[in-house]
């Protein structure tokens, strides 16, 4: 049973809620509630609430923005512990030419891009179009047009599953493509340590505006979705897979592959996470069934469908 007085003189009162709908956690808009929602204020205050999670044996779940999240429509049972504001402070160091940012897992790529812009710091215009946390980042090895998480970071430090703070190195992070090693051990970031260099701030802010008018151009951000549906698959774009299935545009519910971008599966207004998992499904048997090739979700599913 979870209830207020656990986490006592660790939580303000508007920093935890019961039965809260995790639609309003996902970029798809989709989600059922969550049993018991969190948002610890201070690094001190995440720490205790996962130990007492461990501790009372309480499943929880750790998010970021919900940007890679299909979340069941039966919700989440358990405690969801959202990192994000004010989890957002970030640490910059430079010695010689080298650049070390040290940002806690809250801040989002989005954000941080933005400061590092101003700052004439280049390397992580990259990450300035993904709507993700760097704890989210880092889980995922987020990536986007040429560049990934992997080409920067440093090393992490982490809450490990016995509960200890660790800094985990780059090769102990095993970061590859929309993986890293917190899949597997369930480690919890605090904060990533990145390195970058110095660059023109209109250089920067050139190249971001560019990335930012081709996402537009080809993605429908003008819905809510989780980003790329699927993973790419060894060899081709899923995306061109989907379209060539004949699948743009087919839907189930409020669910819906989009015209503009085969890639992407959107909420059209009222879809059920079961219609966007139904349609996960159906694409992928289709294109399995038409191509040979095993379309792999990006998106993570969680909480009881
Ligand atoms: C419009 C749109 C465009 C997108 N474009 C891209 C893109 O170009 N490239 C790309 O890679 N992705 C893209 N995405 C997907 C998404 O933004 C990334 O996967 C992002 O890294 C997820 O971060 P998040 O904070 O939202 O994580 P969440 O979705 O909240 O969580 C994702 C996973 O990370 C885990 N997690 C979150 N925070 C932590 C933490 N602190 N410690 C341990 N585990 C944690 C969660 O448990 C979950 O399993 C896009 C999404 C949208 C909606």
């Amino acid at each position: 049973m979870i209830d207020k007085e656990m986490f006592s003189g660790i939580l303000k009162e508007n920093e935890i809620r019961f039965s809260e709908p995790m639609k309003d956690h996902t970029t798809f808009r989709t989600g059922g509630p969550a049993d018991c929602f969190i948002t610890p204020g201070s690094m001190d205050a995440l720490i205790s609430a996962v130990d007492i999670c461990k501790r009372e044996e309480i499943p929880f779940l750790v998010i970021g923005k919900g940007s890679n999240l299909l979340v069941g429509d039966k919700g989440i049972r358990g405690v969801v512990i959202k990192i994000d504001a004010p989890l957002d402070k970030t640490a910059i160091s430079r010695e010689g030419g080298k650049i070390t940012v040290d940002a806690m897992a809250g801040i989002s790529m989005m954000k941080l891009a933005s400061y590092l812009m101003v700052e004439g710091i280049g390397g992580f215009e990259f990450a300035s179009g993904i709507p993700g946390t760097m704890g989210g980042g880092l889980y995922m090895n987020a990536g986007a047009y040429g560049g990934e998480l992997k080409d920067v970071v440093v090393s992490a430090t982490c809450i490990t599953a016995d509960g200890d703070i660790k800094e985990r190195t780059k090769e102990e992070l095993d970061l590859s493509y929309r993986h890293s090693s917190l899949m597997e051990n369930g480690d919890i970031v605090l904060s990533v340590k990145i390195e970058l260099f110095e660059k023109d701030r209109e250089d920067i802010k050139a190249l971001m505006d560019d990335l930012k008018e081709r996402r537009r151009e080809k993605q429908p951000i003008e819905y809510p979705s989780a980003g790329s549906t699927f993973k790419r698959p060894e060899g081709y774009f899923a995306g061109k897979l989907i379209a060539d299935s004949g699948l743009k545009g087919a839907s189930v519910g409020g669910a819906c592959v989009s015209e503009k971008h085969a890639g992407f599966i959107i909420n059209k207004g009222d879809a059920t996470s079961a219609d966007i998992k139904a349609l996960i499904e159906h694409v992928t048997d289709k294109v399995l069934r038409d191509t040979g090739v095993r379309l792999v979700p990006e998106v993570r599913f969680t909480g009881e469908f």
